[in-house]
């Protein structure tokens, strides 16, 4: 089916706003197996919206529409769509006492502009707002060969990310299952991985699912810059057994980079797998400037198994807050394997914590030489058996210098937590 995605907003155009309704739409719709065929982005003000509907009318299908519901004058898509489709707006009671109780509750003077959002065309469905005052919209529209529209269903969702996509997932799907044609059973599975790249990714699995393709198995590679994820789905009757013998053959072959499946992240895992054993972590951050930290914060329940973050980007601090010594850093410099151990050997001490990572290494532009080019890092990883550290080249701008090696310190810590090394630690 065609599903077409229009954003409206003339901000999106200018770089002002990322359009990020496009990436989370897309990977939602691809997910229920709806996936978006065509998008445009048109400005809010003028007649593009307009054109940009009544083009997407005429080709049918499964139309979705983002912003341009609100109060102010620059909000027109429901005024031009209701014109397009010759639907007359009727003020719809309901959203007008929602409106009203809105501004109530925050105790605020209620615009009357404000009530245009209450308007809905002939035949819509309201999708309420449960985090504003615009609802959505949802209509389906026979064909009228004469007026130039083909069979379409269209959805009219809020700009504001914070009100689009709880709506989405609680008004806008059951709709779309209730109104669009039934869809063969999709089954999917998205394997996440890192250490590698996406050709060695694909020359290792591709060759031997020859067989799988030819049975409807889809392959899809998102490579970014700390890692590699595979998407493995397949629709019909067979989809299941179609994506779970694909998904064995992958970990057949690329079981050591493959880290979490669908959403996880490292650092759940890592949060996850710590909180599970009672045990804990603590972290000493030079080049990653407190990325790692932030990672680990970022999981709801961390602090069931995350100690303590210190940035220590200075020698004094290394010194004081890690107990790294004078001498090491004298002899082998900030950047070294010597510091990264004591690093990491210093704060796991200080903390009495079952583990605990470091970084230290040259993000750039300057500061490389021969020996230690930029990009040089250093990671370690302190358990009671010892201290590990691995040295990497990470020759990247900054912000993907820190995103990198942050995710080559949690690599590290799950490859050790998942070979077993732990409990019979002394064989580190
Ligand atoms: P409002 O009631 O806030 O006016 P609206 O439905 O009219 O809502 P817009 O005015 O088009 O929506 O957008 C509101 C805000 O939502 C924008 O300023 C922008 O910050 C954000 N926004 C809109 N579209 C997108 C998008 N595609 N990606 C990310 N943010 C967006
Ligand atoms: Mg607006």
């Amino acid at each position: 089916m065609r599903v077409e995605l229009i954003n409206t907003g003339t901000e999106l155009l200018i770089g002002r706003v990322l359009n990020t309704h496009q990436y989370w739409l897309g990977a939602q719709m691809v997910a229920q197996g709806w996936p978006i065929t065509h998008q445009c982005t048109v400005p809010d003000t003028g007649t593009d919206i307009e054109r940009a509907l009544r083009t997407a009318l005429r080709e049918g299908g499964l139309i979705i529409t983002t912003g341009g519901l609100g109060p102010t004058s620059d909000d027109l898509t429901r005024q031009h769509l209701a014109t397009l489709l010759q639907r007359p707006l009727r003020e719809d009671p309901a959203v007008a006492q929602q409106i009203t109780d809105h501004f109530v509750r925050r105790n605020r003077p209620m615009p009357p502009s404000v009530m245009v959002q209450a308007l809905v065309p002939d035949g819509a469905t309201v999708l309420p707002n449960a985090h504003g005052t615009a609802p959505g919209l949802a209509l389906t529209i026979a064909a009228q060969p004469s007026e130039n529209i083909a069979a379409s269903w269209l959805v009219m969702l809020p700009g504001p990310p914070r009100e689009l996509r709880p709506m989405f997932t609680t008004q806008v799907l059951p709709w779309l299952r209730d109104n669009l044609p039934p869809l063969p059973p999709l089954a999917s599975r998205t394997l996440r991985m890192t250490g590698i790249g996406e050709s060695r990714v694909e020359a290792a699995i591709v060759p031997a699912l020859g067989e799988l393709i030819r049975a409807g198995l889809e392959i899809g590679y998102c490579a970014h810059c700390a890692g590699v994820d595979v998407r493995l789905s397949a629709r019909g009757a067979e989809a299941a057994i179609i994506v779970q013998r694909a998904e064995e053959h992958v970990r057949l072959q690329l079981s050591a980079h493959i880290y979490g499946t669908d959403e996880e992240t490292l650092e759940e895992i890592i949060v996850r797998q710590l909180t599970q054993r009672g045990q804990t972590l603590a972290v000493a951050e030079s080049c990653t400037g407190g990325l790692l930290a932030h990672r680990i914060t970022n999981v709801p329940g961390a602090s069931a198994m995350f100690v303590a973050g210190a940035t220590t980007y200075s020698n004094a601090a290394k010194e004081t807050a890690l107990g790294v010594r004078s001498q090491t850093l004298m002899e082998h410099g900030a950047v070294s394997e010597a510091v990264a151990r004591e690093m990491a050997a210093g704060v796991r001490a200080r903390h009495h914590t079952d583990f605990a990572l470091a970084t230290t290494g040259i993000a750039g532009p300057g500061g490389g030489s021969a020996a230690k080019p930029v990009g040089t890092v250093f990671i370690a990883l302190a358990t009671a058996a010892g201290v590990q550290v691995r040295q990497e080249h990470n020759a990247f701008d900054r912000v993907t210098f820190k995103e990198v090696t942050s995710q080559q310190a949690l690599e590290m810590l799950r490859v050790h937590l998942g070979s077993g090394a732990l409990e019979n630690s002394g064989g580190d």
